[in-house]
């Protein structure tokens, strides 16, 4: 697949070691023949992620997500199958034929990297070129250390049209291509393209490999708009990138926490003054997916808000913020609840709330570090703060008051997808209000119940995990059969010849099947090669991970096989009888061939039939021989 010879890849399998590989972003615990830990794929309390070692492979119960080492690595680092192969080739030592074969064209994501790479060294470049003193001054001005500028590959996209542009041509770099990642915009009228970032400070955004995905420019000069970010593309979505992840996480580990701020900048000055731990979502409100990369270096986060943002709006600012994130809600109440961290890898979430007008930038350029570091220490865990919101915005003394916080927090409440949690916190909220908590809770039911039934239908009750394919879930039967021709090699070699792939009707598992059917004396987990998408291999993964014990497979694969039989028996008379109704249409004279066939294979059909009735037939009866 893909380029790699088969027995490549199976060497590539057989020598790296699953778990430690996954145990480098997972925190896994040994428990019987498999290791358990929280899925790195989706935001979870409990662990549903198993890594079966033995088989190679890793499965969430949670997500449905699953592979082998090459399928983890193209998630966790979002890596092309070829691009997996070679990390994974690397650190294994086995040796890729390269030299003999003709080069492989370079895959369509590492095409894309390799422009962006180019482009980050373009921006650089003419940042510290004469051309780019002004965008230098604007740096100085802002008090931005050269070697930090440096450190974050800092760049400068000259004025002009077609600076990029022209400088990528001379690097073999198409306007195609060029389009694909957001770097040039197609021209209104005529033909051709145009740079995308014009007389900008360049802020590449870089993956946690140290890989630049995308760009942000920020106009100096004053300039419409301030900001100017790439567009979404194959190696950039937005909500799942964090600013200056790749510098932070090394100080993220040895200090257990993160700082979330929002702007370029703001990361940039909180580096510069030793807050190396720093990330900068990238103006969009916090996904599951940023705190779960958050989770996998840190045990606490701590969110800077300005005080403006966290003043009179600060609750719905940060309702708004969780939004629509059941997850997140789950991970920040949890966690805010007892106020602590643990080390199974729950997220401590904080607030801290900056001096009037201050963002983290100005704060630290005018009071320097200390200021910050104050502000830090008295951040608040999230539940605390928002509570405290809530019940701050009105005047407890009053009754209107007591009422009007009474609802808010019955709101907040009805928010709370977790019964444990919301209980916990409605106690909480009862205390200070000196109200009922049952009564509370109560009401947040009922105002939960009403947003569930605004909603739309397909939206569905509180979604707390991505879906685990694009299919609904297979039938038991169906299942268990795909199940039993993994597990059971006698199986396969039984059942295959009768079963059809148009007998599978879930479409997840027929390709299974027929991935079986070209390889029947593989290894089942060598069947991950030979599937094209996660939803497929996540299927496989949550089928070998079964750790169920088979006994009476003979049976069970007789019956199957008996089973099926009678379907394709039942087919073929099916076929019979069209043709003779085709036949007696035309007057064909093989009629009198056909009819004899269609009573012999009618007679044998209900022979089958009868043997493969051991169990007792629900009220029919029997057909006379
Ligand atoms: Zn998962």
């Amino acid at each position: 697949m893909a380029g790699f010879a088969a027995h490549i890849l199976d060497e590539i399998r057989a020598r790296v070691d699953i778990v430690e590989m996954v145990g480098q972003f997972v925190t896994l615990k040994r428990a019987g023949e498999s290791y358990k830990g929280l899925c790195p794929f989706h935001t979870e309390r409990t662990p549903s992620f198993t890594v079966n070692p033995k088989r190679g492979i890793f499965h969430c119960f949670g997500c449905g997500a699953g592979g082998d080492a090459i399928a983890f690595l193209m998630r966790q680092d979002r890596l092309a199958f070829p691009e997996a192969v070679r990390a994974l080739a690397e650190r294994t030592g086995v040796a890729l034929p390269t030299s003999h074969a003709p080069p492989e064209p370079p895959g369509k994501l590492e095409e894309l990297r390799r422009v962006m790479t180019l482009a980050a060294e373009f921006y650089s470049r003419s940042l510290w070129e004469p051309g780019g003193a002004r965008a230098r001054e604007y740096l100085g001005k802002r008090g931005v250390d050269t070697d930090v500028a440096r450190r974050f590959g800092l760049g400068y996209a000259p004025e002009g049209w077609n600076a990029l542009l022209t400088a990528m041509r001379a690097d073999g770099v198409g306007e195609d291509t060029l389009l694909q990642v957001g770097l040039v915009k197609p021209r209104q009228t005529g033909s051709g393209c145009y740079d995308a970032f014009r007389g900008r400070l360049i802020f590449p955004i870089r993956d946690a490999q140290s890989r630049v995905v995308a760009f942000g420019g920020r106009a100096f000069l004053g300039e419409e708009p301030k900001y100017l970010n790439s567009p979404e593309t194959p190696l950039y979505v937005k909500g799942q990138t964090l600013y200056a992840l790749d510098l932070a996480r090394d100080a993220m580990r040895e200090r257990h926490r993160g700082i979330l701020v929002e702007g370029y900048l703001d990361c940039l000055m909180a580096h510069q003054h030793g807050f190396t731990e720093t990330v900068a979502a990238l103006g969009t409100a916090f996904t599951p997916a940023q705190l779960a990369l958050l989770r996998r270096h840190a045990d606490e986060v701590v969110a800077l808000f300005d005080a403006d943002a966290a003043g009179q709006n600060a609750s719905s600012r940060l309702e708004e913020m969780m939004a629509d994130t059941m997850d997140i809600q789950d991970l920040g109440w949890s966690v805010a609840r007892t106020g602590a961290f643990e080390k199974s890898g729950t997220l401590s979430i904080k607030v801290a709330v900056l001096p009037t007008g201050h963002d983290p930038d100005s704060l630290l350029r005018e009071q320097g570090r200390e200021a910050l570091q104050e502000r830090l220490e008295a951040a608040r865990p999230l539940l605390a703060f928002v509570l405290d919101r809530t019940l701050g915005e009105d005047d407890l003394a009053t009754a209107r008051g007591r009422s009007t916080a009474h609802a808010r927090v019955a709101l907040m409440l009805s928010k709370v997808s977790n019964a444990e949690e919301a209980t916990m916190l409605s106690r909480e909220a009862a205390r200070r209000l000196g109200v009922d908590a049952t009564q509370l809770w109560i009401e947040a039911q009922q105002l939960h119940g009403a947003r569930a039934r605004g909603r739309r239908p397909d939206s569905g009750p509180a979604p707390s995990h991505p879906a685990a394919g694009p299919w609904p879930s297979p039938s038991f039967a169906e299942r268990d059969l795909l199940a039993l021709l993994l597990h059971v090699d006698e199986a396969r070699v039984q059942l295959l010849a009768v079963i059809e792939d148009e007998d599978i009707a879930h479409p997840g598992l027929r390709k299974l099947l027929s991935a079986l059917r070209n390889a029947p004396m593989a290894p089942s987990e060598a069947l991950m090669a030979d599937l094209e998408t996660d939803a497929e291999r996540g299927l496989l993964s949550a089928l070998l991970v079964e750790d169920r014990q088979w006994t009476d497979t003979l049976i069970i694969i007789d019956e199957h096989r008996k089973r099926y039989d009678i379907r394709r028996r039942k087919q073929r008379i099916r076929q019979v009888s069209q043709a003779i109704a085709q036949a007696q249409a035309i007057g064909d004279p093989t009629l009198p061939a056909l009819e004899g066939e269609l009573r012999s294979l009618q007679r044998e059909a209900e022979a089958v039939r009868e043997l493969a009735l051991t169990r007792p037939a629900p009220a029919s009866p029997s057909a006379p021989r």
